[in-house]
């Protein structure tokens, strides 16, 4: 099977007033896993069956219960505590021994269960899948179409983290000159939001200056929020 590619949504996310689009992708993609894992998905015993499994990291969890749907939250979390619970009686040791001072202490299969559970997250799961697929997709239309070539360069800025995946990522999918033309545009993309960022950040900084009470603010009012969602994809306001 050809693997799916999010064309529309990858466009919209590099046409958007945004500090990254990457970011954008991910926090969209973040919401619609969120929606699905609350709406009628939980009721579905294999879906229930995974989230008994891997329960949800804290980010998550969190935003799980922000969501208002508390009897479906209700509904998984206690399916998730019965599976955890089952597991826990086969896994702890009915007597107890202290481990020996000279002996190396064997792993305890309670703890090394609890720490799989503690390591995974049904939401990161899907969000990471879709979230490649989307990484592909930019590459796809970086190589096919100029439109979205042309909108790429554009780009208002890409957080650090993403400028790192992007360039790493980007010899899995293009080559030779398009590899070489793409890593220039996404380092002058990069370095020319970061310069322009500095300078705002440097005009607010200077505005506490009583000499400057009265100037302009420029484009540095909201210079402080901006750079802390560039330099590290944080969703401050
Ligand atoms: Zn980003
Ligand atoms: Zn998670």
């Amino acid at each position: 099977m050809k693997e799916a590619l999010y064309t529309i949504p990858v466009n919209d996310a590099f046409a958007a007033e945004c500090e990254c689009p990457v970011c954008k992708m991910h926090k969209d993609i973040e919401k619609d896993v969120i929606e699905f894992t609350m709406g009628p998905s939980y009721m579905e015993d294999d879906i229930r069956a995974v989230t008994d499994k891997t329960g949800f990291c804290s980010d998550h969890i969190a935003m799980l219960y922000k969501h208002q749907n508390r009897l479906g939250l209700g509904l998984i979390l206690n399916t998730h505590l019965q599976y955890t619970i089952k597991n826990l009686e086969k896994l702890m040791p009915k007597n107890i021994s202290a481990p020996s001072l000279f002996k190396k202490k064997t792993s305890d299969g309670a703890v090394e269960f609890l720490k799989n559970i503690c390591s995974s997250c049904y939401v990161c799961d899907k969000v990471n899948a879709t979230f490649d697929r989307y990484i592909a997709t930019i590459f796809h239309l970086y190589h096919s179409d100029s439109d979205f070539q042309s909108a790429f360069k554009k780009t208002k800025g890409i957080c650090t983290n993403h400028y790192i995946l992007l360039h790493e990522k980007a010899s899995e999918y293009i080559s030779g000159r398009e590899y070489e033309e793409f890593i220039t545009t996404l380092n002058t993309v990069y370095m020319d939001s970061l310069k322009e960022l500095q300078g705002d950040l440097e005009w607010f900084t200077d505005k506490f200056d009583y000499r400057n009470a009265d100037a302009p603010w420029k484009n540095s009012k909201d210079a402080l929020p901006r750079t802390i969602k560039r330099t590290n994809g944080a969703d401050v306001e």
